[in-house]
């Protein structure tokens, strides 16, 4: 398989582009040619009614020259206020470069710079998630950057690759293609070790994966082969697949999507964009949803809304703080009736027998 062929088979799709690809080295400029043809690319994606979110490294690496940063230096080595000037003089050239490649195209790009602590932050992660839905719905192409700027070393993700798995999340895409250097995993270091064997395929990613990927970071690289094994990890975890590759259509390797990834029930429950009511709950609800349990119709003081049965609500305490998202059992106008009850009482208020629970805890992601 192909990253072609991955982004055939998927929907909405993040492509994560490394710094060495768009960046020039012996200029430290941008290369522009590289962008050209991958901006024609993506164009002919959108075109087959794919959505594309691109990750775009290269802020640093395209603010060396302007700062006097030499091309030896590893990024990881560069003081980060240096580093982090540099991004805010790089980023320009990146998201221009972009810019003028798709509007060949008649194509619009948007710019989002994104943090770590914004994307674990549920209110600036609903947010962002959905200045980004409206985007690719405009079939505008967001290009994402971390906010380098800002940041300290603590608040970092560092890496684009694992921006790109939280992205991905983020925004329930069903693929994250991480374009780079090297065209997937291999056994060994190849450039070092001639016995070195290409995997095409990772069915569940492991300890032996991350030894396999080693420490070493080449040229203009920040995350390696590494940071691209724990990106594979967290996006294969969610149910999304990732493909490390080197171009679109050379060889690649695959890391499939868990199909039953424990979490990814509850993750989507947790990541619903507007949940259609509120359910207001007392204190010893509260308690028995942070031991585990299901949220009882007794439980329940208050509830605001309109909503169908499955529909996401949203638990609040009574003095407004947001507990969790949980799917209701029951609709908003049978639940109206019920709360406060006792379960046992259901079936004589509504005429039939729902489930004992308002929320069952396995319908419920509770905000931590
Ligand atoms: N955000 C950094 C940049 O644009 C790149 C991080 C990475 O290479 O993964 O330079």
């Amino acid at each position: 398989m192909s990253a072609t062929e991955a982004i055939a088979n998927g929907k909405r799709i993040v492509i994560k582009v490394g710094s060495a690809l768009l960046t020039d080295k012996a200029r430290g400029e941008l290369n522009q040619a590289w962008v050209d043809d991958f901006s024609a690319k993506i164009c002919a994606f959108l075109k087959d009614h794919k959505e594309i979110i691109i990750v775009s490294s290269g802020a640093v690496a395209l603010g060396r020259k302007e700062m006097g940063i030499s091309s030896d230096i590893p990024p990881g080595k560069i003081p980060l206020p240096l580093k982090q000037a540099a991004s805010a003089v790089g980023q320009p050239h990146v998201f221009n470069g972009y810019a003028l490649a798709f509007a060949k195209h008649g194509v619009g790009v948007a710019q989002v710079l994104l943090t770590m602590g914004e994307t674990e932050n549920r209110r600036t992660h609903l947010n962002a998630r959905a200045t980004l839905q409206e985007l690719v719905s405009k079939g505008i192409v967001p290009i994402i950057n971390e906010n380098d700027t800002i940041l300290t070393e603590e608040l970092r993700f560092g890496d684009n690759d694992r921006l790109a798995a939280r992205v991905a999340q983020m925004i329930e895409a069903d693929t994250v293609i991480l374009l780079t250097t090297t065209s997937g995993l291999y056994t060994a270091d190849p450039g070092t070790d001639p016995k070195a064997e290409h995997i095409p395929v990772v069915e569940t990613v492991t300890e032996e994966h991350i030894k396999m990927a080693g420490d070493a970071l080449p040229g203009l690289s920040t995350g390696g082969m590494r940071s691209k094994i724990e990106a594979a990890q967290a996006a294969t975890r969610a149910g999304i697949s990732l493909v490390i590759a080197g171009s679109f259509d050379g060889k690649c390797t695959l890391f499939k999507a868990m199909e039953h990834a424990p979490n990814s029930r509850k993750r989507w429950i947790a990541t619903h964009m507007h949940p259609k009511g509120v359910l207001v709950i007392d204190a010893g609800a509260l308690k028995a949803l942070k031991e585990g349990k299901s949220l009882l119709p007794i439980g329940v003081k208050k509830i605001e809304g309109d909503f169908e049965r499955g529909d996401a609500v949203t638990i609040k305490t009574a003095d407004g703080k947001i507990v969790g998202i949980g799917l209701s059992a029951y609709a908003s106008e049978d639940a109206l009736k019920i709360i406060g009850k006792k379960t046992a009482e259901i079936h004589e208020i509504l005429g039939f027998s729902g489930r004992d629970a308002l929320v069952h805890r396995n319908d419920m992601a509770l905000q931590t």
